[in-house]
């Protein structure tokens, strides 16, 4: 049967599989009754042979020397088998007895000594045996091996169990990294598999060469960058660039995360790093890959999380460990973090993660590649484009774009269709950007109402103002967390914002707050997010980016990550106002908007109320009537 959600196995955050480590302990074993039952029957088994051998033994009439030395005398004896002290005379009528011989002297010596002549003694043919024989050994050490068997038989068994049982109590020094296999080709990734992120892939063939070929670069004396780091965005791909640099390379990858670290007991940090280094050295060459560093790798002593001792010993013992490489180890660190900003400068010294890979949110192109390697064994109907898809999707990471195919199949298999269609393609970009749709949430007449002026105070101030984003759609359904939302989307992806843009970002971002403002001379705990939005940027233009006269082109936020210090009173009191001064002209702003353009917003909030969906075209049909001209995209407007 063919299921049109086969979903495309995701290495998540490297959690998937991956053996484990040679090193670790094998879990378990059969219950300890069950042990205990075969302890006993093999300690049985042993006890029964033993006694068989020493029954066997007893069957024969033993008797004692002097009678030994009697029956020469008499001529009775025709033969005497010497095993040791053990004697197995053959008499002339063919019966068999045994004796045991004085230990010190020879046999013909005491059989003299007991008053038999040489001659009577030459009659007898005395044959030697080995004298080590194997039974004789058996027979003696038998009894004293045996219990040591046992105890050992049963103490190893006992341990398995407590092992069992206990792993952690064994083992929690022990690196909790995993390891991917390199002959294990079903959890292989490679390059293929990460589509776009071209810069860095082409920083990593690099270290895929050394990995696969290490003698070559070290023989002409080329030193290798030991650590990599990749930064990016969430979602970005980092894990999956990383896996896939093992990949192609074939060597034993061993990752752990960096959060991993810090949820056990003091000391126990360090000595999983020391325990991960030593693993990746004995499989060397291969890489070792701490994702999400920063969780360990913030900086020390800037107070986040309390000083935690843990995590200092931890970042130091990773430290050390790199420091500790000889130039010709085949090991190479790899590292992932999206919070690039907060990480120790000291990790990011010469020696240690001195080479840095950025991965940007994919542009266009790359979506379209993106989207391409998760459409592979997914049936799509005739009129998917993904080149639209792609264009719908500007700030989406690979994550997002690898979840909005996965829930566009959802929607398919839902309704029981056998192929994905562009609708359920535009239906999940929604979805993957807001929530789900909330349907079940019913709002009153007035919430109706005042999220519809909300959304409208949003979009008709993003429609006017020059630099805003184009809006493409709004709702009054609620989704996520929003009550209703806006939808705003630029014509092209864009890396550099300017100051024009932000502002008028942060004018239509108090669109709703205006708008409540304006149309029921109150405001509602609605905007709180759009506040939250507007502020984080505005404190961004401020303090990072140089966007305010009043700061000056400073930029205090960056300063203050990398030395720990906080800002001067009278720095961050001037920060704080002219933040101020930015929300409360962009509210002004938006505000002027929405009275200049009373009749239009009217007519959204009506219609909104109406069909509480309102798709592109038709905003721009209600522009235009209350005579907005809308926004157009370059080429659209050349071709116009
Ligand atoms: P990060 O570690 O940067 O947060 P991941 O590597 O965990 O991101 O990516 C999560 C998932 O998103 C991947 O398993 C993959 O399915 C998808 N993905 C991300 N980037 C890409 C890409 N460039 N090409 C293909 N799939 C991607
Ligand atoms: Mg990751
Ligand atoms: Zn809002």
């Amino acid at each position: 049967m063919a299921t049109p959600i086969k979903q495309v196995p995701a290495p998540k955050k490297g959690k998937k599989g991956g053996k484990k480590p040679a090193g670790l302990l094998p879990k378990g074993g059969p219950g300890f009754t069950g042990n205990l039952v075969s302890t006993i029957l093999i300690f049985l088994l042993l006890m029964s042979v033993y006694t068989f051998f020493a029954e066997n033994n007893k069957a024969k009439q033993e008797i004692a020397l002097s009678q030994v030395a009697n029956d020469v005398k008499s001529g009775l004896v025709s033969e005497i088998e010497v095993a040791g002290n053990d004697l197995t005379l053959v008499y002339a009528d063919g019966s068999n007895k045994t004796a045991m011989k004085d230990p010190d002297a020879a046999l013909p010596e005491t059989l003299a000594a007991y008053g038999a002549t040489p001659d009577q003694i030459s009659k007898v043919s005395i044959k030697i045996a080995s004298e080590s024989g194997f039974r004789f050994w058996f027979v003696t050490l038998l009894p004293i091996i045996l219990p040591i068997i046992f105890l050992g038989v049963l103490f190893f068994f006992l341990i398995r169990q407590v092992r069992g049982a206990g792993m952690q109590a064994f083992t929690f020094g022990q690196s909790k990294a995993r390891m991917i296999d390199p002959a294990d080709t079903n959890n292989r990734v490679t390059f293929a598999d990460v589509a776009g992120a071209k810069e860095a892939k082409e920083e990593l063939v690099e270290v895929v060469d050394f990995l696969k070929n290490p003698k070559k670069f070290l023989d002409i004396g080329a030193r290798i960058p030991k650590g990599i780091l990749l930064m990016g965005a969430p979602g970005t791909g980092k894990t999956l660039l990383a896996r896939a640099v093992a990949g192609e390379a074939g060597v034993p990858f061993f990752s752990i995360s960096g959060s991993e670290f810090v949820e056990m007991f003091v000391g126990v940090g360090a000595s999983r790093v020391r325990d991960l280094f030593q693993l990746a050295k004995r499989a060397a060459p291969s890489i070792i890959f701490v994702d999400e560093i920063d969780a360990v790798g913030r900086a020390r002593g800037s107070g986040v999380g309390g000083g935690n001792d843990e995590r200092e010993q931890t970042l130091n013992q990773i430290l050390v460990e790199m420091d500790g490489f000889d130039p010709t180890e085949k090991v190479i660190v790899m590292a992932a973090t999206n919070r690039p900003d907060v990480l120790d400068p000291a990790l990011l010294r010469p020696g240690r993660f001195d080479r840095r890979v950025t991965i940007d949110l994919p542009d266009r192109k790359d979506r379209l590649e993106i989207l391409t390697v998760h459409a592979r064994k997914k049936p799509f109907g005739p009129d998917v484009s993904m080149e639209v898809i792609a264009e719908r999707t500007p700030g989406f990471s690979g994550a997002e774009l690898y979840s909005l195919m996965n829930e566009a199949a959802i929607l398919a298999a839902r309704e029981d269709r056998k192929e994905i269609t562009q609708y359920d393609l535009i239906r999940s970009i929604e979805k993957v950007m807001l929530g789900p749709e909330r349907k079940s949430h019913l709002l009153s007449k007035k919430e109706k109402r005042l999220t519809a002026y909300h959304e409208g105070g949003h979009a008709l101030v993003s429609s006017i103002l020059e630099f805003a984003d184009p809006v493409h759609k709004i709702s009054i359904i609620s989704r996520g967390r929003a009550g209703g939302y806006t939808l705003k989307l630029p014509f092209e992806d864009r890396k550099m914002q300017s100051r024009k843009e932000f502002l008028d970002d942060i004018a239509s971002t108090m669109g709703g707050y205006a708008a409540e403002e304006l149309i029921f001379g109150d405001v509602t705990t609605g905007p709180s997010n759009d506040l939250m939005v507007a502020t984080g940027l505005a404190r961004d233009m401020v303090s990072r980016w140089g966007m305010s006269d009043a700061i000056g082109p400073v930029a205090y936020g960056a300063e203050r990550a990398y030395s720990g210090e906080p800002l001067s009173q009278d720095v961050s009191g001037k920060i704080d106002s002219e933040v101020r001064r930015i929300l409360e002209d962009a509210k002004m702003r938006a505000h002027q908007v929405l009275i200049d353009n009373r009749k239009a917003l009217d007519a959204i909030a009506d219609k909104l109320i109406e069909i509480e969906t309102v798709e592109r075209e038709d905003f721009e049909k209600l522009l235009i009537a209350n005579g907005i001209t809308p926004k157009k995209k370059e080429e659209e407007e050349v071709s116009a």
